[in-house]
């Protein structure tokens, strides 16, 4: 069941760490042997795709994941793009090791389906899994991700919403924070990353901080969002050790919009909803934001942010012609003042680890 790696020209072993790899683009092919849930890899190996900028520096290893949902694929375009100014010289990194995995779910992104053999990859990273997508998870996450420092995980939201650029990560976390608050992404909302997923298994086995970027929809190229995104990556990487602004200071003219939480406005009905709300745009409670009609054109209701929730901002919204009852119309991150969280850190440190090796919930 040991994991070995093809080390042909072009190849990466895993046990190389990335500290010592020269910048390039590698395939990470592995092989397996024995009586193994891979064994079709036997004769087809795993190809999974690798992009490395060293600087020979000492400094933090920056990992950025994309496409761990197969047809989230705004965030290939960002490395993609990232990679090339970094090649071009537009982009320029002081020190340390920046790791690109343009696309970790290699057959769903084939398939151009969230899934892979039918699972959530992003819901495999338990110890208690079994089967094909659970051993790919395990093996990606020891080889590869615990070798981060920190991680930066792309994704999109659904094929039928469209969205505001926006930051999902646990603000209880002074790390985490300061990520968030330095790559310029103008709205951040307090969510831990679920059980099974990729970010919490980095944290809870091996301390890695991380952060999620929703960059457009699944299925749908975002090059504004792809833009912006790299634009505040490049600024996040370019100077990792710059001191972060904090809330109410002078530097933080740019600082983002600080969500508690999400929730959903639901269609009561089935019919053509028509939201006349934008995603971004501030929203207060008792607020309407669109209409539902029959198929005879008659309206049914109106959609109204309840005035039992706080203000807030449309993280994301339907964009798909129909909806049935209880359908997510939109999605809404309720502001919080800041100074509710965690502050910013002031270094790259991993988490502490508890007795057990396991490190609190990110
Ligand atoms: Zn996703």
């Amino acid at each position: 069941m040991d994991l070995s790696i093809l080390t042909i020209p072009g190849h990466l072993p895993t046990h190389l760490p990335f500290k010592q790899v020269k910048s390039g683009f590698f395939n990470l092919s592995t092989v397996w042997s024995g009586e193994d849930p891979l064994a079709d890899s036997l004769t087809r190996p795993l190809e999974i795709p690798c992009l490395v900028h060293n600087t020979q520096r000492d400094g933090p290893i920056v990992g950025i994941t994309a496409a761990i949902h197969g047809d989230e694929s705004n965030g290939c375009f960002v490395l993609a793009n990232l990679f090339r100014e970094l090649r071009e010289g537009s982009i320029k990194i002081e020190s340390g090791v920046l790791v690109g995995f343009p696309v970790v779910n290699i057959e769903g992104f084939l398939q151009a389906t969230r899934l892979w053999r039918g699972k959530d990859l992003n819901r495999e990273f338990l110890l208690s899994r079994r089967g094909f997508v659970a051993e790919y998870a395990r093996r990606f996450l020891h080889s590869y991700v615990s070798q981060l420092d920190l991680l930066i995980d792309l994704h999109a939201v659904s094929r039928v919403h469209k969205s505001a650029l926006h930051i999902r990560a646990d603000l209880t976390d002074p790390v985490a924070v300061r990520m968030a608050h330095k790559l310029r992404v103008p709205i951040v909302v307090h969510q831990p990353s679920p059980a099974g997923s990729m970010r919490h298994a980095a944290f809870s086995e091996f301390g890695i901080h991380s952060v999620c970027i929703e960059v457009g929809s699944a299925l749908t190229l975002a090059p504004d969002q792809t833009r912006q995104t790299v634009a505040g990556l490049a600024e996040f990487l370019g100077d990792l050790d710059r001191p972060t602004p904090v809330p109410g200071h002078p530097l933080s003219s740019r600082s983002p919009l600080i969500c508690g939480g999400v929730n959903w406005v639901r269609s009561p009905c089935a019919g053509l909803p028509e939201l006349i709300c934008s995603p971004g745009e501030i929203i207060e409670p008792g607020q309407q934001l669109g209409k539902v009609y029959s198929l005879a054109g008659d309206c049914i209701t109106k959609v109204i942010y309840p005035v039992s929730q706080r203000r807030g901002v449309v993280l994301s919204q339907l964009s798909a012609p129909g909806a049935v009852p209880q359908y997510e119309l939109v999605r809404v991150g309720w502001l919080a003042d800041p100074g509710a969280f965690a502050a910013p850190c002031s270094s790259w440190t991993r988490g502490r680890r508890t007795a057990a090796g396991k490190g609190a919930a990110r």
